[in-house]
């Protein structure tokens, strides 16, 4: 399919239809239009062998069935036809990503229920009665209907939202403090009042704003990189360009790094817009999902704020697409479709005219580059808004401090945070590594437990009581006897974790209150924003964390930020590690001093004179970018040139090595033009959940047609038996 399909074709009935299913089939099939006929792009249910599957009418069905033996389509389902625009994305995201259709079209159909006739159903939200007496569960649902602020959830998701029977909700409803509604399913969203008056702006933000409300009047594509230290005040800028994009009656999407942020966004939306907007994650309820997918498309919905996957929401008529954090590994899907949201972003904007905003304060490369190149608009906001400024920036010389072995906070840095806990301030150690200790050793053998099923080794998480596999989430218990040499007691954690560290602070600061942030210590989203908040509010002295503590929470008490080992990030040998120490630091770093007071940041490094650290702490950022461009250029990786990750997999080593030179030997296609083949070798994790991992890495000119040369390739050398092969074009990690 191109770019020049309509969809505004009718189908008479009984006309023949190409229906595309989200099935796993390498074709269309074709069926009679139903009673009543159907347009072109129209979601229906149509029948396959004894079963009823979910298509999409894709075109004239052809021409060479019998007609007798077709069947019917056998209904149109009740929601707006797929649009043009949607269609055209799917196919080139699919082409890009080399991912077949139906694959394609299972993420563009990710609401359950949509094939369930609309109805009434019940309802529950908070009531005004009080309950008679208040027990423990009955406090966690008021809790969870607190929390999300006038929602309504049906009976079952309320009770699995607090933990509870339905009964329990049903007692709370005889008290009135729970009301139960009747109420058609999927109502639109409360509108939105673009008018308000947003913040007053400083006269960075006004012209950074005005770029973007130009872009959205003239309706056109367009994307823009919007770079300013965190603090700087971009989330205001945008919401100007999200106001101006209501104001012309089209949708805005803001995409967001993190489901922990939502919540906070979305009260910032509200205040400056009266009404909350659609949410859309993995942690939103089934019922809100399909009521935000029909919403999108019939246009009940004018703002959606969202993880990736919010990209395939079938806007109507969509104007503006913010991706926040946009340098946040996390936009890169790694399982299932890889794509890059980021990108998938800007190609979205393109084909529906819509305007693209990228906010960071450390910019990918590739989105530098597309700056420098002119294919981006840059604005600049260079300084925070109001009184805070960057921190000052230094290093803590490793080789100079005296510190035994199984210590990692240096006397500076202690002598640091002691003085700014001493006068009510906050200050943060940064170490990004979950669990208690990376490695376990058997001091008798020299053994390192690993992962059974993976060529990993375990990570001790005390606070869990086990061993955990970072790989494959396989967990053990803490064994008393080396599983190698069979020594009692002699097994001893190396290197530190956020929890060995607490561990550390509570001996070095016996009076300071401390809070761990790390995702796994946090059995739910509400649990870890808990903790958040109460970090903000001031309940904690001494905050550690890992990288979760970057993305963007709001500290006002934080004026210190000591970064445990700098140097983390430097080793191995993937090609963006430079970058991302670079902007982990830095993002890390831009927590302190975002109050009046001017914040420090600390370094703990062996290498104070690396490059990267220099550039880290000099906080030249052109230079770094600059510098780390010339090399991309010359190494002819992206984004000067491209990549594409093949990942072999199977039970058996020699299958997947086989393969592997099959590929090798098979490059023709791929010579052609002008790229090159690496590999087969073992992956770095040679081993995931029992199967071996064997990669090849094809690199080619930033010119070259590197899609139809990989799927040439591909198909030269066929995939047999229990062997998987998974193609990531523009890998973000080499693992
Ligand atoms: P960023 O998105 O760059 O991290 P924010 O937009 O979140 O920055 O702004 C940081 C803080 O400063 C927020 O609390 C925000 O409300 C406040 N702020 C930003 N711009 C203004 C403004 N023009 N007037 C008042 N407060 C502002
Ligand atoms: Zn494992």
């Amino acid at each position: 399919m191109s770019g020049a399909v309509t969809f505004q074709d009718f189908y008479d009935e009984g006309a023949r239809v190409a229906v595309q299913t989200t099935q796993p089939l390498d074709r269309v099939l074709t069926y009679r239009a139903p009673e009543g006929g159907c347009w072109q792009g129209a979601f229906v249910e149509v029948p396959l062998g004894p079963r009823k599957v979910l298509g999409v009418v894709w075109g004239p069905g052809e021409g060479g069935f019998d007609a007798a033996k077709l069947r019917s389509v056998i209904r149109v389902l009740d929601v707006p036809p797929m649009r043009g625009e949607m269609a055209e994305f799917l196919a080139r995201v699919g082409d890009y990503t080399l991912t077949p259709m139906n694959h394609m079209l299972r993420l563009a159909t990710r609401a359950p229920g949509l094939t369930n006739p609309p109805s009434m159903r019940k309802i529950y939200r908070l009531g005004h009665g009080e309950p008679d007496r208040m027990t423990d569960a009955r406090a966690r649902v008021l809790d969870v209907l607190e929390e999300h602020g006038g929602l309504a959830f049906t009976l079952g998701e309320l009770a699995e939202m607090a933990g509870v029977s339905t009964s329990v909700v049903k007692g709370l409803v005889k008290k009135g403090a729970v009301a139960e509604e009747e109420s058609p399913r999927d109502l639109p969203f409360p509108r939105l009042d673009p008018s308000a008056p947003g913040k007053a702006l400083s006269e960075d933000q006004a012209r950074a704003a005005e770029v973007l409300r130009t872009g959205i009047e003239a309706g056109t594509f367009g994307a823009t990189l919007l770079r300013g230290v965190t603090g700087s005040g971009k989330t205001e800028c945008y919401l100007e360009a999200v106001a101006a994009t209501l104001a012309k009656g089209r949708q805005a999407l803001v995409l967001l790094p993190e489901i922990a942020l939502t919540s906070e966004f979305l009260k910032r939306i509200e205040e400056r817009f009266g009404a909350r907007p659609a949410e859309w994650h993995s942690g939103v309820t089934m019922t809100e999902r399909r009521r935000v997918w029909r919403m999108v498309a019939e246009g009940g919905a004018q703002v959606v704020v969202g993880a990736r996957s919010a990209l395939y929401l079938p806007f109507r008529d969509i104007g503006l697409i913010v991706v926040d954090e946009e340098h946040d590994s996390s936009y890169k899907q790694d399982e299932g479709v890889l794509y890059s949201a980021r990108d998938m972003a800007v190609l979205r904007g393109s084909i529906n005219g819509a305007q693209v905003v990228l906010a960071s304060a450390t910019p990918s490369l590739e989105t530098w580059a597309n700056a420098e190149a002119g294919k981006y608009q840059r604005v600049d906001l260079t300084t925070r808004f109001g009184e805070a400024v960057m921190p000052e920036m230094r290093s803590i010389d490793m080789r100079e401090e005296a510190l035994p072995g199984n210590r990692w906070i240096s006397p500076s840095l202690a002598g640091a945070v002691r003085a700014r806990v001493e006068n009510g301030e906050q200050a943060l150690l940064f170490l990004n590594r979950r669990g208690y200790a990376p490695v376990t050793i058997c001091r008798a053998c020299g053994n390192q437990i690993g992962c059974d099923h993976c060529d990993a080794r375990m990570v001790e998480h005390r606070f869990l009581k086990r061993l955990v596999c970072h790989q494959c989430g396989e967990t053990k218990p803490i064994p008393e006897v080396c599983p190698s040499c069979e020594a009692e007691g002699r097994l001893a954690p190396v290197g530190p974790g956020v929890e060995r560290l607490a561990e550390e602070v509570a001996e070095v600061f016996p009076d300071a209150r401390v809070a761990v942030l790390s995702s796994d210590l946090f059995a739910s989203a509400r649990a870890l924003k808990a903790q958040i908040e109460l970090i903000a509010g001031g309940g904690a002295d001494i905050i550690i964390g890992t990288q979760i503590v970057a993305k963007g929470h709001n500290f006002p008490l934080l004026t210190l930020v000591g970064v445990i080992d700098a140097d983390l990030g430097l080793q191995g040998s993937d090609l963006r590690a430079a970058e991302r120490t670079f902007q982990l630091i830095r993002q890390v770093a831009g927590r302190a001093g975002r109050g009046a007071v001017r914040g420090t940041a600390l370094l703990q490094t062996f290498q104070p004179e690396h490059p990267v650290i220099r550039a880290i702490l000099s906080g030249d950022e052109e230079g770094f970018w600059k510098a780390e461009a010339d090399e991309r250029r010359h190494a002819g990786v992206p984004p000067y040139g491209r990549m594409a990750g093949i990942v072999i997999s199977a039970p058996d080593l020699d299958a997947a090595m086989g393969l592997g030179n099959a590929l090798a030997r098979a490059e023709a296609p791929l010579l052609n033009i002008g790229a090159q083949v690496f590999g087969p070798a073992p992956a770095p994790i040679a081993r995931v959940r029992g199967r071996h991992r064997v990669r090849l890495l094809v690199k080619a000119p930033k010119a070259a047609p590197l899609q139809p040369a990989l799927r040439d390739w591909l198909a030269r050398v066929p995939i047999k038996g229990d062997i998987r092969l998974s193609v990531d074009i523009d890998p973000q990690s080499f693992y």
